[in-house]
């Protein structure tokens, strides 16, 4: 079949390989000049620091067959993700560890002390059944970690009060009782040597797959392929004829540094005061590299505007309402399927875009093969 992938990211790559390999004709567009979708790296021409362009990127996955096709297309070296935060004038461990705990309170706590602390003494026990971010929050951790840590950090982040968003946001215990400082749990961590895009790349070179970029589709070119996969925004097949699905939008403000500018790759800032969430020194996602020079990104967060890039999908109440609109008009459509971050309008971490293009790829071929219908998603966004 003659197959057209929208989107040269995670989604558009792993899937067009796939069926490449499976002997259909793959063409992959996007609108950007280059492949790799919102994981893109490039070295800085100037300090040779691999830079995460679209923000921080670090792999991280339980799925054993992901990590085997990852490593497939790129050499992974180890990294462990330790965050920083500052708040109150001092330096904390993140995420809330015992460390950060002991630091906080001026205590030499040991786990079960700690626990006994924090549950006891901290907690606000009369929230029997929190609603909120905030009655989470306070009823788990308490008001001075929340204050510290969480408060106006969120509030930067989604652009409102925590007592507007919903409690499901944070883990009911969202704090370590060890000095396991490491940000993830996952079985494997790494990052690929060369960068996300050189995997992507790797994984696009296929004699089957032909990649054009600084190409925008649009809907009417679909009628040259027999299937569509979209990994662009859902709403925008549709032309946001129903309206558009909100999105929070970063901005990154760049800036270079001769040295080392805060001695890890992620600092948090959790006082509302400070405009931006964090900083990212890009030097520090590559230990085994030397470089004298260094590149930093301050980040903002904000509503996005209909110009700018969708990152992060709000998923609120008005935003199901209408993300359901959508699935409906979409399951209706022909030839078509929806599939990735933008496509099904959900925060996807890159392990599961590559688990769920695999699979949607399989599934596409065993209908192909059939001759049966494709559905427009391979996992439902609601
Ligand atoms: C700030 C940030 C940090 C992240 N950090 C991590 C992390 O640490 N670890 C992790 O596992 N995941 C992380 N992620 C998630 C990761 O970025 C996604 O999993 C991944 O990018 C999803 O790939 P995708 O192909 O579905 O979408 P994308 O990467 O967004 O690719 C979609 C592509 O489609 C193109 N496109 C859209 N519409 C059109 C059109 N009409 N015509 C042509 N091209 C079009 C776009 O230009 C884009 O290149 C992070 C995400 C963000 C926003």
């Amino acid at each position: 079949m003659n197959i057209l992938c929208v989107g040269a990211g995670l989604s558009g790559a792993v899937i067009g390989r796939h069926l490449a390999e499976a002997g259909h004709a793959i063409t992959v567009v996007d609108s950007r000049g280059h492949v790799g979708g919102n994981c893109h790296t490039q070295r800085d021409a100037d300090t040779g620091v691999m830079v995460h362009v679209y923000g921080p990127h670090i792999f991280h996955t339980d799925d054993a067959e992901v990590w085997d096709y990852v490593n497939r297309f790129a050499a992974f070296l180890p990294y462990k993700n330790r965050v920083k935060a500052t708040t109150g004038g001092a330096v904390y461990s993140l995420p809330v560890n015992l460390h950060t705990i002991n630091q906080f309170f001026g205590k030499t706590l040991r786990p079960d002390e700690a626990h006994a602390f924090i549950t006891g003494e901290q907690a606000d026990t009369s929230i029997e059944d929190p609603q909120t971010f905030e009655e989470q929050a306070m009823r788990f951790v308490g008001k001075d970690l929340y204050e510290a840590f969480f408060k106006g950090y969120t509030m930067k982040q989604w652009g409102c009060h925590p007592s507007a968003l919903p409690a499901s946001i944070l883990k009911r215990l969202p704090v370590r009782f060890n000095y396991d400082d490491n940000y993830f749990f996952h079985r494997f961590q790494g990052m690929p040597e060369q960068g996300y895009t050189a995997m992507i790349e790797a994984i696009l070179d296929h004699p089957g797959i032909a990649v054009r970029l600084n190409t925008v589709f649009e809907r009417a070119q679909a009628e040259a392929y027999d299937h569509v996969f979209y990994s662009g925004p859902l709403d925008g097949w549709f032309d946001f004829e129903l309206g558009r699905l909100g999105y929070r939008t970063l901005d990154f403000e760049r800036f270079t540094y001769d040295g080392d500018y805060q001695g890890c790759a992620v600092m948090n800032y959790g006082e509302v005061e400070v405009p931006y969430t964090r900083i990212t020194e890009h030097k520090h996602f590559a230990p085994w590299e030397e470089h004298a020079g260094s590149v930093c990104y301050r980040e903002f967060s904000r509503a996005a505007e209909p110009e700018d890039i969708p990152y992060y999908p709000i998923r609120q109440v008005a935003e199901k309402a209408l993300l359901s609109d959508y699935v409906a008009r979409a399951e209706q459509a022909q030839g078509v399927s929806f599939v990735g971050r933008l496509g099904t309008y959900r925060y996807l971490d890159m392990d599961v875009t590559i688990r769920e293009a695999l699979d949607a790829a399989r599934a596409f071929a065993a209908h192909a093969q059939d001759g049966t219908k494709p559905p427009a998603f391979f996992t439902a966004p609601l």
